[in-house]
């Protein structure tokens, strides 16, 4: 069957309600088939494009996103380095307070230094005093440029550090943060060296007190017994044998049958016995050069070769040997010579105190 596209036609009637006119046309059924085929390229057109436009869109807000992403990570990072930024100054400004304190410290230690040095007396260590002043005396001094240092220390820079946060530019905050560092680290050698210091004249002063506590040990300081009646001192005197005027070479002191007679210094023992003139009598070697003598007793506790303490009870006071009462009758050897024992007689008993 042959088709006519040409010819063939449709036709349309449009019909009003009432009475109006019909209207009646007609198409070729080609031009149908042309609007038709248009209106499908048209839509399908608009589709693609609007498909195409949407994608541009939705890679354009990924892109964002991701851009967006990179930035709030830049923040954070940027947020983090600040934040340790100002840990880090806080810390150093903790450094700085504890250096502060330390140097509190020191003051303390070496007004103790200068206390110790103020207490410790004696013959024995006055060579070592004028040593030990003049090494403090260095010490002073250079603790006296200290405070400079902290002073610039707190000064200067804490303003420079409360700075950082008001804008200033970077360069000036790492700057300032530097100089703080480096202060700090030599503030802290001079502490190290100033405790060196310290740590040397305690040490020195330790070591002089324990020499001067030897030596009280080891020096006569007793009163040898209980009673404090001196019947005779040392020195010239009228023999009460013979009436003659003749040297007394220690001190008589009365007292009772038996009344304790103690060692007056550490030492050992060198005679403990008895003869005709001393009757019981016994030396004490203190180790020094010294020694005492202690006669007349009535009854010796010690024995030769026995290390005695200050204050061990050794004898006990009697009239044996050329005697005219109870009494002792105590002597101070110094270097094989009878001394005045006066100087060595300062100091009572613990227990009497
Ligand atoms: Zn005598």
């Amino acid at each position: 069957m042959k088709v006519r596209w040409g010819t063939r036609k449709y036709s349309f009637m449009i019909i009003p309600d009432a009475d109006g006119r019909v209207i009646r046309f007609k198409i070729p059924r080609l031009v149908i088939y042309f609007i038709l085929g248009l209106a499908i390229i048209v839509t399908s057109s608009a589709a693609a494009l609007y498909t195409m436009h949407s994608r541009a869109m939705e890679s354009n807000m990924r892109l964002k996103a991701e851009l967006s992403g990179k930035s709030k990570q830049y923040i954070q990072t940027v947020t983090e380095k600040d934040q340790t930024i100002i840990e880090l100054q806080s810390e150093v400004l903790d450094l700085k307070r504890q250096a502060d304190e330390i140097k509190v410290k020191i003051d303390q230690l070496k007004k103790l230094e200068s206390d110790i040095m103020g207490l410790s007396e004696g013959d024995g260590g006055r060579n070592n005093i004028g040593d030990l002043d003049s090494g403090t005396m260095a010490y002073g001094q250079k603790a006296k440029e200290k405070p400079v240092v902290i002073a610039s220390f707190g000064g200067g820079n804490l303003n420079g550090l409360n700075g950082v946060g008001g804008g200033s530019s970077d360069e000036e905050d790492d700057a300032d943060m530097e100089q703080i560092v480096s202060e700090a680290k030599s503030d802290f050698s001079l502490l190290d060296d100033e405790m060196q210091l310290l740590f040397d004249g305690l040490s020195a002063a330790k070591e002089k007190l324990l020499d001067e506590q030897e030596l009280m040990r080891i020096t006569p300081s007793l009163w040898p017994t209980v009673s404090w009646r001196v019947t005779s001192k040392f020195g010239y005197r009228k023999d009460p044998f013979t009436f003659r005027r003749s040297f007394h070479t220690g001190i008589d002191i009365a007292g009772n049958y038996n009344d304790p007679v103690f060692a007056t210094a550490d030492g050992k023992v060198q005679f403990a016995g008895w003869d005709r003139l001393r009757g019981n009598n016994i030396i004490i070697n203190h180790s020094n050069g010294i020694r005492t003598w202690y006669m007349h007793l009535n009854k010796n506790l010690v024995k030769k070769g026995e290390t005695v303490k200050k204050g061990d009870k050794i004898g006990r006071l009697g009239s044996t040997g050329r005697s005219t009462g109870p009494h002792l009758h105590y002597e101070v050897i110094k270097n094989g010579e009878s001394i005045d024992p006066a100087p060595y007689m300062t100091q009572s008993r613990k227990d009497e105190d």
